[in-house]
């Protein structure tokens, strides 16, 4: 039942990238210019994002189908509960079994109303994450279901304790890897492990490893969604914002330095956010043993 892969090389880990659904042609461009040069890297999965309250469906749809027909990629395609009744959720679902995709990242979402005011589920909708996770489980055992963790806890968790039950709940639901949210800190992310092992929670929790191609735009998206940016980090970007060369290369160094201290630690599998760009995960997968071995499909 369980779907994490050996990697094919043995002491390499596995890696995975999330992508997210293009707006324009020239950013669908640059998204399968990436996906051209990250395919030959033979990635355990890709996922592409759903976007806020579900503003990206058609496009999610889109991208995952294409992904399907012309690479040998395993897309997994992130769905949310917000602002949609039960029906809409399990019509996406449907679709996808149909197309052939067997992985989807189950979660609850963003209120509409904006981060940080209350979430409210739509009344004919999927009450929690969970709810989701059985449903699609129950229609489709054969769908592979990943879902979310926090390892500073979620902005909305009351404490720790909390935080992990909802993930605990997940699992139970059906829940087979949870993917973090980024972090810098790997003592935040051992940390929280020992409290999900310390629950019963035996799944795969994926490090979600975010390369900063733009510090100060990161630092500011990812600190709405809870990530401590220490400030040691800070301090390795100050006096470049207008150097975007060494920028890129001190992003490249501290992504693969973080990647590289957790792999000395022991862990295996890493789910990098490309921002759909190729250039620093290629870097960093390259520093963890990955070569490039043309699995993309002939044309
Ligand atoms: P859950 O797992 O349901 O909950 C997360 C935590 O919040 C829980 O631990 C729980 O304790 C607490 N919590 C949840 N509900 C409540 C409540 N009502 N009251 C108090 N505490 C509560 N968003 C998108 O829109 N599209 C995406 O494609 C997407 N992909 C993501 C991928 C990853 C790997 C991660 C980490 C996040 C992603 N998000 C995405 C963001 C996510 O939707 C938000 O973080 C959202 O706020 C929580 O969704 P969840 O599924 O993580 O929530």
């Amino acid at each position: 039942e369980m779907t994490e892969t050996t990697p094919a090389t043995p002491n390499l880990p596995n890696i995975s990238f999330e992508f997210f659904p293009p707006k324009t042609e020239e950013m669908d461009r640059t998204l399968w210019d990436t996906i051209e040069r990250l395919a030959p890297l033979s990635p355990s999965f890709v996922s592409v994002t759903y976007g806020a309250g579900g503003s990206t469906r058609e496009r999610t749809h889109a991208t995952i189908v294409r992904l399907l027909k012309e690479t040998n990629l395993t897309p997994a395609a992130h769905l949310t509960c917000v602002g949609a009744p039960k029906s809409e959720i399990d019509d996406v679902v449907s679709r996808y079994h149909e197309a052939g995709v067997r992985h989807i990242v189950a979660l609850r979402g963003d209120p509409t109303t904006g981060i940080g005011t209350p979430y409210v589920a739509h009344e004919d909708g999927y009450q929690t994450c969970a709810d989701l996770v059985a449903s699609i489980r129950k229609r489709y055992s054969d769908i592979d279901v990943t879902v979310s963790a926090y390892p500073e806890k979620h902005p909305e968790s009351a404490d720790f304790s909390a935080d992990i039950d909802t993930l605990k709940a997940k699992v139970d639901a059906g829940a087979t890897r949870a993917i973090t949210q980024v972090f810098f800190d790997n003592d935040l992310y051992f940390r929280y492990l020992d409290k999900v092992r310390a629950r019963g929670i035996d799944i795969p929790v994926l490090p979600g490893i975010m390369p900063m191609h733009n510090f100060k735009q990161a630092r500011n998206f990812v600190t709405r969604a809870g990530t401590t940016v220490p400030d040691w980090l800070a301090e390795k970007f100050d006096g470049l914002d207008d150097d975007a060369e060494t920028r890129k290369l001190v992003a490249a160094t501290v992504a693969a330095g973080q990647v590289q201290k957790l792999a000395k630690a022991g862990v295996n599998d890493f789910h990098f956010y490309t921002m759909n760009r190729a250039d620093l995960v290629f870097a960093i997968s390259h520093l963890l043993g990955f070569r490039p071995n043309g699995a993309r499909k002939a044309a």
